[in-house]
C-alpha cells in the first residue's frame, strides 16, 4: 500500500533529537531510529533515505514520503585574501541573509544570521540599519552550517567548522525558539556535536530571553556592551533605556550559575574613535566588570556606508587594551577579517534594495520587548 502523506513535507534540518523522536513515533517507536537517521544525515551526509540501509523499507518509504531536504540556496559566495569567505544565501522562506567563514589556524568559525535584518537600530551597525523583515526558521539558520560544511567536506585540508558564533545578522534572542533549536542541533553528538563552550549566542542585551536561556540551553554567551556606563550606552545601543546595564549583567550572572561550570561571559566593545575609546571609558569598563566572570573581546570599529563613526586608532586600542589588562581584566582583541568582501562585523547588510527597506521600516517593531 503507498504512503499518502497528508501534511506538507517536513524539512529534517528542522528537527532537533526529540523532535525526531516524536516525529518517527508514528513510523517506527524504536528510539534507536532517530539516533540512526540522524547519523545518516549529519555524520555520513546521506540525505536520500532511500540509501538509509539500516532502516527497514516500510519505514523508508514513509520516511521519504514526508521529508523534503532543503537548504539555503547559495547567491553568492566571496573569498577574502585572508582566507575568510561570505556567502550570500537566500532562505528557504525567501529572504537573503550572510553567512561569514573565519579560518584561523585549526579552527575555523562559522559566523551565522539568525534575522533578516534587526529591529535593533545599534548607532555603528550596517545591519540594524536595513530594519527588521522577519525571522529565520530553523532550517534557514542549521542550512547555513549545512552548506558551509558541505563546502568544506569538499576541500579536505580546511578541516569541519569548529565553532558557530550567532554574531551574523540578526538579533537572535528575538528569535528564540529557533535559535535554541538550531543551538541544539549543533551541539547533538548525533549532528554536528559542536562542544557547548563553542557555540556562542551574541546579544544586544535581551535581558527577559538571557534569563530564559537559563533552563533552555548551555550555549555560550556574548554581550554587546560597547560602554562603560548607562549615558553612553543609551546612545550606542538604544535597547539599553529599558535594560540598563546593572540588569544586563545581572541577567549574565544568572545565566552563567545555570551551568554550574566555569564558564565566563564574552564582553564584546567595539571601539569607536572619539566616542568610547578614552583612557576614562577603559579605566570605567575595569571597574565595572571587575567582579564579573567575563573576557572583553575588543572590536576595532568597521565603518559603515554613509556613517561618520570612524575606528579608532591603533595607539587607542593597543592603550584600551593595556589598561584593561593592567586592571585584571581578561582581554583580547578581534583582528579585523574580511574587509575586502565587507564581511567583518556589522557590516553584513544583505541584499535589500531601497524599496525593500523602506516597506520593511514601516513595520519594524519598536524596542518593546515582552518580559514572560
Ligand atoms: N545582535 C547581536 C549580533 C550582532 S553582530 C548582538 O548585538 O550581539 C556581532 C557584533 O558585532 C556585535 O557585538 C555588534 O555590536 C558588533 N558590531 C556591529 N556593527 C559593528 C561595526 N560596524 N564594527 C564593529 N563591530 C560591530
Amino acid at each position: 500500500m503507498t504512503y499518502i502523506p497528508t501534511e506538507p513535507r517536513t524539512n529534517p534540518y528542522s528537527l532537533t533529537r526529540s523532535d525526531w523522536e516524536e516525529f518517527l513515533a508514528p513510523i517506527d517507536s524504536r528510539s534507536y531510529r532517530s539516533h540512526q537517521v540522524m547519523k545518516w544525515i549529519y555524520h555520513s551526509r546521506v540525505t536520500d533515505i532511500h540509501q538509509m540501509s539500516n532502516l527497514s523499507k516500510v519505514v523508508r518509504d514513509k520516511l521519504a514520503a514526508i521529508t523534503d531536504f532543503r537548504v539555503p540556496e547559495v547567491i553568492s559566495e566571496q573569498q577574502s585574501v585572508d582566507g575568510t569567505v561570505k556567502w550570500v544565501v537566500k532562505t528557504i522562506s525567501g529572504g537573503a541573509v550572510e553567512c561569514v567563514l573565519i579560518p584561523d589556524g585549526s579552527r575555523n568559525t562559522l559566523c551565522v544570521s539568525s534575522q533578516l535584518g534587526c529591529s535593533f537600530d545599534c548607532e555603528f551597525c550596517a545591519t540594524g540599519k536595513q530594519g527588521f523583515a522577519g525571522n529565520l526558521t530553523v532550517e534557514d539558520i542549521v542550512g547555513q552550517v549545512v552548506v558551509v560544511h558541505d563546502w568544506l567536506l569538499l576541500q579536505s585540508e580546511r578541516g569541519k567548522i569548529s565553532n558557530v558564533v550567532f554574531m551574523g545578522m540578526g538579533e537572535p534572542l528575538m528569535n528564540f525558539d529557533a535559535v535554541m533549536s538550531a543551538c541544539d542541533i549543533f551541539m547533538d553528538n548525533l549532528a554536528f556535536g559542536i562542544s557547548k563552550r563553542r557555540v556562542t549566542i551574541s546579544t544586544v542585551g535581551v535581558v527577559p530571553r538571557i534569563l530564559d536561556m537559563c533552563s533552555r540551553t548551555e550555549a555560550s554567551l556574548a554581550v554587546s556592551l560597547h560602554a562603560p556606563n548607562d549615558t553612553l550606552r543609551n546612545r550606542l545601543v538604544p535597547i539599553n533605556r529599558k535594560y540598563p546595564i546593572s540588569v544586563l549583567l545581572d541577567a549574565c550572572r544568572q545565566y552563567l550559575n545555570s551551568l554550574h561550570d566555569r564558564r565566563i561571559v564574552t564582553i564584546e566593545y567595539t571601539l569607536i574613535q572619539d566616542v568610547n575609546d578614552s583612557e576614562d571609558c577603559a579605566r570605567e569598563l575595569s571597574l565595572l566588570l571587575r567582579d564579573f566572570r567575563c573576557k572583553v573581546n575588543l572590536i576595532p570599529f568597521n565603518p559603515i556606508r554613509l556613517g561618520k563613526l570612524k575606528r579608532s586608532s591603533d595607539d587607542a586600542i593597543k592603550n584600551f587594551y593595556q589598561i584593561l589588562l593592567s586592571q585584571g581584566i581578561m582581554t583580547t582583541t578581534r583582528s579585523t577579517r574580511g574587509e575586502d568582501i565587507d564581511a567583518a562585523c556589522g557590516q553584513l547588510m544583505g541584499a535589500f534594495n531601497d524599496k525593500t527597506q523602506r516597506r520593511v521600516r514601516n513595520y519594524t517593531p519598536s524596542l518593546h520587548v515582552s518580559e514572560g
